[in-house]
């Protein structure tokens, strides 16, 4: 009997208002291993009532920045204290091979919430107080409200921390809908929230279906801000539900990341870097280097290292601590593999390794795919479109005006790589590239103090860091007038009641405050 997941509400966990639960598949083996509670409407109005109620009412809100980092340092402790029970869930549910989920997804939890933690402790000991001539002015920054987050299927549990963490570092609550073919780390981590101590309906976890669970929050007049990760797609949908009440939005979208190997680079550690920039966990990745623009001086050889290490790769069941690579998460998403490999072949792309699936004995229904790499230009739609699979399009350019400008022919502009030995030439490639990160000479290093997010259609606002914490607040500003309360009317109020004397604060050509409009 496989057990069963429920939905994390205010009080704790609890099943589905309708008891309906759906399947949780081990894409190792395409074998169902868990149940799922299911959320509906019922449940969402429960959800934000008790969110609102938490918010407009409960000490959340109202805490020091120190306190509400004290109980996140305490759900990061908790996390650490999970992190081998977290790691397995994540490779049994997504597909992460157990190295990486060890290494990469729970380490990124604890340092997302304590990277939070710290700007939120910080946040007391700041308020700007500037004086301007007869007023006194301040910034004040306050929590939105009620947040909404809804996460791919590719980093579970960590889409969750970069969601969760910075909404109520900054004192809001916030309901989580996790994508339904990997909602168990997510739930896990709702329930170690609460364990944490955090007051009832900060935090709640409602797995369910997109477009009924997910468009209900996304739509309720009770919800402030929308912060979603996923397809551009989707992403053009939640803005369009979030304008009937003007909700706040963070998209974090698709991208079609460049990796660009400039001829002076070491080869030997580009072509590795260039191998994980697309084929870490089996290219579902937001910010894959699935389009690889090598100079054509170095491109035969740099391709046929390519090639000849894609081969080596080993793409196995995800608890195997000796996989490479695991498997895609389900069936639905080898088939979109399976139909954009199809396009590149009748596009004219040459296929230089993979294009297949492997056998992987044991593990027969497992969403298993190889290593794909091949040569095309950057105008086909393998070069165009965002695979989400371990799918290569390797390029050649002559020189770097060449690379940035085919680099920059995308919709998309969230990532990318420069690999070379010479840091100004790097620089000035890197800051040619209309995205919103570029690592030089690495790839997929995350930073939580630092932002991320994408140009163009790659997303709006930004993750992480104190931009990032900023996306989930308001900015007030507060004027107090001094001149009123000590001389009587206010100089500058254009309105036909006489003036008891001349303005003895700074005229309009000088700096001040003055009239709006
Ligand atoms: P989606 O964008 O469809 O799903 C992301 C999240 O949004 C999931 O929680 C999903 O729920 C939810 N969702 C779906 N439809 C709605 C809706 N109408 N209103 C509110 N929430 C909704 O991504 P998929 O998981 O289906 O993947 C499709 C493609 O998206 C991938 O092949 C890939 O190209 C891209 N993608 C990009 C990601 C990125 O990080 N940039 C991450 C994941 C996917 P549910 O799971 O229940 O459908």
């Amino acid at each position: 009997m496989s057990e069963t997941y429920r939905l994390i509400l205010a009080d704790g966990p609890a099943d589905a208002a309708s008891s309906e639960t759906f399947d949780s598949i081990d894409p190792s083996t395409g074998e169902v291993f868990a149940q799922v509670a299911k959320a509906g409407r019922e449940d969402v109005d429960r959800a934000v009532d008790a969110a609102r109620a938490a918010f407009d009412e409960g000490p959340w809100p109202r805490m020091k920045g120190r306190e509400r980092a004290a109980a996140m340092l305490k759900a990061a402790d908790l996390v650490k204290q999970n992190a081998a029970h977290l790691a397995e869930l994540e490779a049994r549910d997504a597909g992460h091979t157990i190295r990486m989920a060890k290494n990469a997804d729970v380490g990124m939890v604890i340092s997302t919430f304590r990277a939070v933690a710290e700007i939120a402790a910080r946040e007391d000991d700041e308020e700007a107080l500037p004086r301007g001539p007869g007023s006194y002015n301040y910034l004040r920054r306050d929590p939105l409200g009620v947040c909404a987050a809804i996460t791919p299927w590719n980093f579970p549990i960590q889409m969750a921390a970069w969601k969760i963490a910075p909404a109520i570092g900054a004192g809001n609550t916030v309901i989580l809908k996790p994508a339904s073919y990997t909602p168990l780390t997510s739930i896990e981590l709702g329930r170690l929230c609460l364990e944490a101590g955090l007051p009832e309906g900060v935090v709640q976890v409602l797995p369910g279906p997109g477009a009924a669970a997910g468009e209900t929050l996304v739509s309720h007049p009770g919800v402030d801000k929308v912060a979603f990760t996923g397809s551009t797609e989707v992403g053009r949908r939640i803005m369009q539900l979030a304008s009937g009440t003007i909700k706040k939005c963070t998209l974090e979208l698709g991208g079609k990341s460049p990796s660009i190997v400039l001829d002076d680079a070491d080869l030997d550690y580009a072509v590795d870097g260039v191998l994980w920039g697309i084929f870490f966990h089996s290219g579902q990745v937001c910010t894959a280097g699935s389009r690889a623009f090598v100079q054509r001086s170095v491109y035969e050889d740099v391709v046929a290292e390519l090639v000849k290490r894609a081969e080596e790769m080993q793409v196995g069941p995800a608890m195997d601590p000796a996989s490479d690579t695991g498997p895609v998460v389900a069936q639905s998403q080898l088939d979109t593999v399976e139909r954009y490999v199809e396009i590149g072949h009748q596009e004219g792309a040459k296929l230089l390794t993979g294009g297949e699936r492997p056998s992987v004995a044991g593990h027969e229904g497992g969403y298993f795919y190889r290593p794909t790499v091949f040569s095309g230009d950057n105008s086909m739609v393998i070069a165009q479109e965002e695979v989400f699979g371990p799918v290569l399009v390797v390029i050649p350019f002559e020189d770097d005006a060449e690379a940035v400008a085919q680099a920059n022919d995308s919709i998309y502009g969230l990532g990318g790589a420069v690999w070379s030995g010479n840091t100004p030439r790097a620089v000035k490639v890197a800051e040619g590239l209309r995205t919103g990160t570029v690592w030089i000479n690495d790839y997929h290093m995350i930073n939580p103090r630092y932002p991320f997010g994408g140009y163009k259609q790659s997303g709006l606002g930004r993750e992480h860091g104190r931009v990032g914490f900023d996306e989930y607040r308001e900015i007030k500003h507060i004027h107090v007038d001094l001149n009123g309360q000590v001389r009587g009317r206010h100089p500058w109020w254009d309105i036909s009641v006489p003036k008891r004397r001349e303005p003895d604060v700074p005229g309009p050509e000088t700096a001040g405050p003055k009239p709006a409009g």
